[in-house]
């Protein structure tokens, strides 16, 4: 693909995040659709160099767990510049659209497609580590379901030059981070699976755990104090299975050296019965935004 602004009809925004917005475009040349993230970067050409350097590794990663990598380009408005990063649309939208939606037909995410969701990111975390690439934004959002109802991972820390050149001042505080990390201790694959486990108790309740329900609110500081001391939340044993349950307390160990790699879980009883069920997971997306509707996210 030779990407550039002028190659590009720009359809719609789908969404914004706190560093950059996501729009549907087709490219013209080959009438691909495609999903474009804009991010400003800061104005420096050695850095740009460098930087698609570091994502041309995007273009080896390729995997059925991975949000397929088109190519990058840099752009340049009045307002200064921004790289642009082509990848696949993802037509189901990411897992917080859908839960979102869920919750807005009075609905739960059951344990089965939970199950298909831990499998999917386990398969993606796995592949990305053969590659010596930690994902570190493990989250709803960056969990996207395609019209085929793959589930696929995307924006993952494959570049250290563009985090450190993303012209924004809060990047890098996150929720969903592990306590070591919160802490400021090293990444390492075992805090993914922390955010994986808070991503599936979130899914499956139509709210972020923490603070927990009935709680008073909490500034930004004391919410992340509070993940590090007071207890981890569970998956509600009323609705999950046992295995369900055991596979996510296993994932919000506190101590990561107590936290199971992605290999690992793999083998457990909840992941490994997931792998031999049939789930028709394009059917499922489709009952989730209404088919036919032209109102997909
Ligand atoms: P944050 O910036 O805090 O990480 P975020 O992940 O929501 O939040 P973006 O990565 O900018 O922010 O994405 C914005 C939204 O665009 C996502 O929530 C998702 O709904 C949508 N989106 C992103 N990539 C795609 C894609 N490839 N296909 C379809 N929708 C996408
Ligand atoms: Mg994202």
């Amino acid at each position: 693909y030779q990407l550039s602004d002028a190659n590009i009809l720009v359809m719609r925004k789908l969404g914004e995040g706190s560093v950059g917005t996501v729009h549907k475009i087709e490219y013209r040349p080959k009438r691909k659709i495609m999903a474009r993230k804009l991010m400003a970067v800061y104005p420096d050409a050695t850095n740009h160099r460098q930087i698609m350097r570091e994502l041309k590794l995007l273009k080896q990663c390729q995997s059925p767990y991975i949000v397929k990598y088109y190519g990058a380009y840099f752009s340049a408005d009045d307002d200064g510049q921004s790289i642009a990063i082509c990848m696949e649309y993802c037509e189901g939208g990411s897992l917080e659209s859908v839960y979102k939606r869920v919750a807005k037909l009075n609905a739960h995410v059951g344990e089965g497609v939970l199950a298909k969701v831990a499998l999917a990111v386990l398969n993606g975390l796995v592949h990305l580590h053969s590659y010596r690439v930690i994902h570190r934004d493990v989250k709803p959002s960056n969990i996207l379901v395609t019209g085929r109802g793959e589930i696929k991972l995307c924006d993952f820390g494959v570049s250290g030059e563009l985090v450190d050149s993303i012209a924004q001042t809060f990047v890098g505080t996150s929720y969903y981070m592990a306590p070591e990390r919160i802490q400021g201790d090293r990444y390492a694959v075992q805090s993914d699976i922390w955010s994986l486990g808070l991503t599936l108790i979130e899914v499956s309740q139509n709210q972020f755990p923490f603070p927990p329900p009935g709680h008073p609110q909490l500034s930004v500081i004391e919410l992340l104090e509070y993940i590090i001391h007071m207890p981890v939340p569970q998956m509600d044993p009323k609705r999950f299975s046992p295995e369900c349950c055991d596979f996510v307390s296993r994932c919000l160990c506190k101590d990561p050296k107590d936290r199971p790699t992605p290999t690992a879980l793999l083998d457990h009883p909840f992941i490994v019965k997931a792998a031999s069920k049939k789930l028709d997971l394009k059917s499922w997306i489709e009952r989730v935004w209404g088919v036919p509707s032209n109102k997909k996210p």
